[in-house]
Order: structure tokens, then sequence, then C-alpha cells
């Protein structure tokens, strides 16, 4: 296929790499210089849309994703499939997919879950939103870059399951640092309760499978000083769209709101660039009169 592919930073890079080396012809667009083996780079956006059969987008916001389908929409044949991959806000979301209707295009919002290690190793999970014709088109591509597709249903589906299953994450994450706080307190040795919980009631992923305790557990970014796999900014991002969706539709999440609160905290005091699971030593050091603060 010829591909477009607009927004080539952390994710797009080896997204777009990865379609390149299963032979599809990927010309990239981004506003800054990038390097994506095997794709080659179009002079602005609306020359990386023309004449393609699908069209990419990988950004950083619903405000980028308007100002970049305002210029492709234009340039792109008719036919062409839309699939915008970036997390954005729901709205947006179904603004774009109304945009790309107008103009004859097909188009799925297709958000990922996976990081920058699943878009490397082509394993991301894919939530797509949109008409059956477009899922069929972009399928395959998902299986290059990706090891599971889940058409979830029409216009902003995709988003809409991204930000359920990331406010459950950080909410859960959230728990399960509180209930290694209140072990230690207790005296209760780590690895017991890590044993205990991921074998009881308790377990989840955030403890299972990315514990944010040091030495327990699987390895995971708590062994590397909380270098980030999932960064505590792009956390705060994700709660925050939840936040928007839960007040536009008067949905009650009062964890998911609390659970902003506490990674907006966090990032103030410096910790958007670290692992989200750091929010274990961020509230060690807080005192139990600080934790609404
Ligand atoms: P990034 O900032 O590395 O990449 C975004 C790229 O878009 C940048 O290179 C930027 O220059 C480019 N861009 C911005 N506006 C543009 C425009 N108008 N025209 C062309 N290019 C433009 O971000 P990322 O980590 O690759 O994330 C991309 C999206 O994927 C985000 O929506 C993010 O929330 C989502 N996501 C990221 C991760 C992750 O772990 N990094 C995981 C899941 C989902």
């Amino acid at each position: 296929m010829e591909i477009g592919f607009i927004g080539v930073g952390n994710m797009g890079t080896p997204m777009s790499a990865n379609l390149a080396s299963a032979g599809h012809t990927v010309t990239g667009f981004d506003l800054a210089p990038f390097n994506a083996q095997g794709v080659s780079t179009a002079a602005s956006a609306s020359e990386a849309a023309a004449d393609k059969q699908v069209v990419i987008t990988m950004l950083p916001s619903g405000e980028a994703l308007t100002n970049v389908y305002k210029e492709i929409i234009p340039a792109a044949a008719a036919g062409t499939c839309l699939i915008d991959c970036s997390t954005v806000d729901v709205e947006s979301a179904r603004k774009a997919h109304e945009a790309a209707e107008a103009a004859g295009l097909l188009s799925l919002d297709a958000p990922v879950s996976g990081g920058v290690v699943g878009a490397e190793n082509g394993t991301l999970t894919f939530m797509a939103g949109g008409s059956d014709a477009a899922f069929a088109i972009a399928e395959p591509l998902f299986e290059i870059m990706g090891q599971k597709a889940v058409h979830c249903g029409g216009a902003g589906a995709g988003q809409s399951a991204k930000i359920c299953n990331n406010m459950i994450l950080g909410i859960s994450m959230i728990g399960v640092c509180e209930a290694f706080v209140l072990a230690d307190k207790l005296g209760l040795d780590r690895q017991k309760m890590f044993d205990v919980v991921s074998t009881s009631s308790g377990y989840c992923w955030s403890i299972n499978t990315y514990c944010p305790a040091p030495g327990i557990g699987p390895e995971s970014p708590a062994d590397n000083d909380y270098k980030a796999g999932f960064a505590a900014a792009l956390m705060l991002k994700d709660l925050r769209l939840s936040q928007q969706a839960a007040e536009s539709t008067d949905a009650a999440t009062p964890l998911g709101a609390h659970a902003t609160q506490l990674y907006e905290s966090f990032v103030e005091e410096g910790g958007g660039e670290k692992d989200f699971s750091a929010m274990l030593p961020h509230l060690m050091a807080l005192a139990r009169a600080e934790q609404d603060g």
C-alpha cells in the first residue's frame, strides 16, 4: 500500500518503520526532523497525504489532529482511509470523523496501548472506532504494527475504550501503591505482601506485571529507578481526557477524578518524566495529613 504517516515521534517512528519493513511504501511528515528506517520524507502534511490509500496520524493532541486534518482532508484522494492512532479527546475524534466523511473519505480513531516498546516490537493493541469498511482496510496494517486490534464500535469508540482502560490503570496503580505504603507502615514485608496479593483478590496488572515496588515481582520500571516505560505526564494526559469525557457525559467517576488530582500534584512536583509507578515513592513521602493536597 501507499501510506502517508504524519507525526513521526517516539511512537510514530517505530510504527512507520515497521510498515516500511513489511513492504509498504511509507511517506512521513513531522514538524521536527525524524529518522524512521525505510520511510521517505514529505515536505508537508498535504504532500504526505496526497494519492495514498491510507494516511496514519500519530499526534500529541486533539488540537494537532484538528489542524492536520484541515490540511490533509482537501489533499487526500476520494476513498482514502484516515487512521488516527493518537490519544485525543472523544469530541475531537468524532469531529475528525465528520470532516473526513463529509469529504468522501473513510476514517478510524484507533488509539494504541503498549507504549514505545510495543511500537518497536510490533506488539501494540489497537482499539478502533469507525465503519466496518474502514476497519477492513486498516486491519492488515494493525497486524503489522500490533498483536491485537479490537473494533470497538462507531466514531469515537476507540478513544472511549482507551480512556476507560487508562482510568482503571491510573486508579489501580494508586491503589497498589497505597497498599505498599500501608504495608510498610504496618511492618509487613513487601515481598510477602506481593506473594499474597498477586495470588488473591487484589491481583491486577499494576501489581502482578508492573509492580511499583523495586525488587519485587517481575522486572518493571521500579527496578530501573522509575525510568519511564509509561511516563506520569502521559498518564495525567489520559486521566484528564477521561475526566473531560466524564464531565461532558455527566458520568460519576469519583476515583478517576481523585486519581487525576494525585497525578497532577505528582507532575507539578517534577515527576512528569518518571514512570507513572513512581507514585509509590511520592506517596511514601507524604504524611497522612497531606494526602488530599
Ligand atoms: P511524540 O511527541 O514523541 O510524537 C508526536 C509527534 O507529532 C512529534 O514528533 C511532533 O513534532 C509531531 N507533530 C505535532 N504536531 C504536528 C503537526 N501539526 N504536523 C506534523 N507533526 C506534528 O509523542 P508520542 O509519544 O509518539 O505519542 C504520540 C501519541 O500516542 C500521543 O497522542 C500519545 O498520547 C499516544 N501514546 C503514546 C504512548 C507512549 O508511550 N509514548 C503510548 C500510548 C499512546
